[in-house]
Formats: structure tokens, C-alpha cells, sequence
């Protein structure tokens, strides 16, 4: 099989070893890393066998986003009448919108979001989606695109009850289908999660049901959990209990769970969290534009609770969510030292253990034998980088730095910052015309 050599780049390795290599190659045979060797010793070029001149780029493991909504893609510049509060931008928003999406616009703005993570070197995306007025078929539409552009997704449907028991039941049977489908897909790129709104919107019998569906498949779940203090009030009012408490009772909390947010969780629910080793995703650009308080990450890592970094669909740039994760915790603590070693634990070591949980390969890391989900970019540095300063490289410095070269599951899906198989123009003037009629109908 043809190789891909990067060669002349910078590597920087992430994972737990953290290596800085220079005078190195990397080669990729398939969908993975099959040497990381010094220049020297670098294997002979077959024909065929593509060749990647990294000079003056660095070479790093694509990045992973563990909680997005590609759908909001479509709400960019939407005019709304102003939110005093979280449940106001719900329904003045984002419930708004998300009943009028059709099968057509889920899969445009999909496509869309999936280009735009590939460009900022995001190889990896957790999805959770809401379509009330287009359940049935939706993730099948969403899939289309992350196997168009070639991003590694796992994906569900937000099962809510706000809208009926009939849209309620559709969305149970969309998740049960498309996990189905995820069971024999042979991509390695597509897997699948049960997906929850929160538990404000969700009656004890749809729990039920919801936990029996994804423990026949062995599936997690993908849940709002605790995002703003309503979720907490309003759960407490039905069901007499406190978020994960509820959740935990009725076996939605598992090593495969991710839960949102988690800001306006107690003491006691991050001990339950941490029972049930389920994770904590911090969204820190969101959870400041809504208003919603902020999660304390130094706490989740005293309670040894397995915490990562999503994006809330405020963005695809990893890294510039990293560094407003890290104003945020030092802001939040009045300390300026407070946030660094969470927060870029969060990102580069965290989502990589995350992902590992629902996909089989190493990620994260570039390694002999982990997955090639490899990315280059434009970085020349003033100062040395080693692997004992690279994560202030990364906020201070290549957090600002273009993304060259994406190359996921061993296909390079964009070089030269230039989408390879996918026609951007094309893509971007008919999401403008499926947004342009989806405002209409608002
Ligand atoms: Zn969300």
C-alpha cells in the first residue's frame, strides 16, 4: 500500500511521552502510524508513496472536539428577540430553530461544520443533534456528510419530550436505528451514542426506555447535564431529586456518558459522576455567551472525575477554545496560575481518553500503531519549543498558527490548506440557499 512521508516538520508528539522531534520522519501506512524515525533512517520511497514536505510546520496530532451541534452552523447572524436568560435563549432561539431544520439543511449545515473543523485541524467531533420537525432519517444525513469530508464522528439524536410524544418516540427510534447502522459500519470513522437534551425536558419513562435502547447496543449517552440552574430547579420540582442523582437512578451515567457542561452540579452529584465514571465536558466560550456560570475543572481533577473540552458549536478551533477555557479558570480562581494544567490536560490528554473510549484506535498522540490523524501547520517559533514548554506553545503560539495539512484515518483531507474531494464553493453557496429559506420559515 502507498505510504504518506512527512518529513523536515517539527513533531511534536503529545501523549505521555511529549516528544519534541527534529531531523524525523513520520510515516503513514493505512489508517495508521506505521514509523516515526530519524530522517537517517528513513524507509525507501516506493511508487506511489506521497511525499509531505513539512519545512518550517509543525506536526501534530489532530485535535478532538467532545461536545458540538453542527446545526447551529444556521444560526449564524439569525436576528432573535433578546434572551434575559438560559431558558430564553432556548425558546427564542434555539427551539425555534430547530424545529424548522429539514433532512436538506441538517445535512448542509453538517457539511459545512465538518469542512470548517478539517480547516482548523479538528479531526474528531462528538455531534448531538435536534431536528423535531425532521427526526427520521437526520443521522443518516449528518453521517453522509462526516463520510463526504472524511472527519472521524460519533453522533446521536437529543431525545426530548418538549415537543410531544410523537416527535418523543421518533427520536428513540432514530437513535436505536442508527446505532444499529453503526454496528456494522466498517469505516473505523462513524460511531454512534444514545443522545439526551437534559433532564428538565425528559419524562422517567423516556429515560427508561432510552437506557434499555443503549444497553442493547452497549451504546453511552450524550446528555445537557446541570448547563444552567433551571435543569437543577426544574428536575428537583418533578422528579424530587438532583440532576445526576436522577440520571444515575435510572442508568444513564456509565463510563460512556458524556455529560455537558456540568456547572450547576453539587458536591454530592460529582461524587455519583465519579461512582459511575462518567465524563464531564467543559465548554467554556458557551457557557460565558450564555451566562450560565462556570465549571471549576480544578475541583473535577481533585475528584479525579475524567473531564475534556467540546466547543458547544461556538467554534471548531480547539485551540482557541483551549485558551478561553484558560482566561476563564484564571479569571474564575483570581489566579493566574490556576487554570494552565487543567485546562491543557483537558484538550490534549483528556479528549484523547475520551475518544478511546468509543473508538478502537490510539488518538491523540502521534505513535507508532496509533491512528494517523495527523495535521500540519505554518509555526515558526521565536523561542525553543520542548516537550516541557509545547502546551505554551500551544496557547500562546500556535493557537494563532494556520492549519496546512489534515490528514485523517490515514487520508489527507485537506493539503495546502485546500479541501481535497469536496467542492467549498459549491457547499457554502447552497447551505447560504437552505439557511436563506430555513429564516424564511422561521
Ligand atoms: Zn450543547
Amino acid at each position: 500500500m502507498a505510504k504518506i512521508i512527512i518529513k523536515n516538520g517539527t513533531i511534536a508528539t503529545f501523549g505521555p511521552e511529549n516528544k519534541i522531534l527534529k531531523d524525523h520522519v513520520l510515516v503513514i501506512d493505512g489508517e495508521k502510524i506505521a514509523q516515526i524515525t530519524k530522517a537517517g533512517d528513513a524507509p525507501l520511497v516506493a511508487p506511489g508513496d506521497r511525499i509531505l514536505d513539512a519545512q518550517n510546520k509543525l506536526v501534530l496530532p489532530g485535535f478532538i472536539n467532545t461536545h458540538t451541534h453542527f446545526y447551529s452552523a444556521f444560526a449564524r447572524g439569525l436576528k432573535t428577540k433578546p434572551a434575559k436568560n438560559f431558558t430564553e435563549i432556548l425558546n427564542n432561539l434555539w427551539w425555534r430553530l430547530d424545529k424548522k431544520l429539514l433532512l436538506e439543511d441538517v445535512y448542509a449545515s453538517a457539511l459545512v461544520s465538518c469542512c470548517d473543523a478539517i480547516k482548523k485541524g479538528t479531526t474528531t467531533v462528538f455531534d448531538h443533534h435536534a431536528s423535531p420537525g425532521a427526526v427520521k432519517g437526520s443521522l443518516d444525513q449528518i453521517a453522509k456528510a462526516t463520510q463526504k469530508v472524511g472527519i472521524k464522528a460519533a453522533l446521536c439524536y437529543e431525545l426530548s419530550d418538549r415537543d410531544g410524544k410523537t416527535v418523543s418516540a421518533q427520536g428513540i427510534t432514530e437513535n436505536q436505528q442508527f446505532l444499529e447502522r453503526c454496528q456494522s459500519d466498517k469505516s473505523g470513522i462513524l460511531k454512534g451514542l444514545f443522545g439526551l437534551h437534559a433532564s428538565f425536558t425528559l419524562r422517567d419513562q423516556s429515560l427508561r426506555v432510552a437506557q434499555k435502547v443503549a444497553e442493547e447496543f452497549e451504546a453511552g449517552f450524550h446528555v445537557h447535564v446541570a448547563e444552567d440552574k433551571s435543569d437543577q430547579k426544574i428536575t428537583l420540582e418533578t422528579s424530587g431529586l438532583p440532576v445526576a442523582e436522577r440520571l444515575a437512578n435510572l442508568g444513564i451515567l456509565g463510563p460512556k456518558t458524556l455529560c455537558a457542561h456540568g456547572i450547576h452540579l453539587s458536591d454530592h452529584e460529582l461524587d455519583i459522576i465519579k461512582k459511575h465514571d462518567a465524563i464531564i465536558i467543559h465548554n467554556p466560550q458557551s457557557n460565558m455567551n450564555n451566562g450560565v456560570g462556570t465549571l471549576n475543572l480544578q475541583k473535577l481533577a481533585d475528584k479525579d472525575i475524567l473531564f475534556g473540552l467540546g466547543t458547544d458549536a461556538m467554534t471548531h478551533n480547539m485551540l482557541e477554545e483551549l485558551r478561553s477555557a484558560l482566561w476563564l479558570q484564571n479569571n474564575f480562581h483570581k489566579n493566574p496560575s490556576a487554570g494552565f494544567d487543567v485546562v491543557t490536560k483537558s484538550l490534549f490528554i483528556n479528549n484523547a481518553e475520551i475518544c478511546q473510549r468509543f473508538f478502537p484506535d490510539r488518538v491523540g498522540v502521534l505513535a507508532e500503531g496509533a491512528a494517523a490523524d495527523v495535521i500540519l501547520m505554518d509555526y515558526r517559533s521565536p523561542t525553543e519549543m520542548t516537550s516541557a514548554n509545547v502546551y505554551g506553545h500551544a496557547v500562546f503560539g500556535f493557537s494563532q498558527a494556520t492549519v496546512d495539512t489534515t490528514i485523517i484515518n490515514g487520508k489527507i483531507v485537506m493539503e495546502n490548506k485546500k479541501l481535497r474531494d469536496i467542492d467549498e464553493d459549491a457547499i457554502t453557496q447552497w447551505a447560504l440557499e437552505c439557511s436563506r429559506s430555513l429564516w424564511q420559515r422561521l
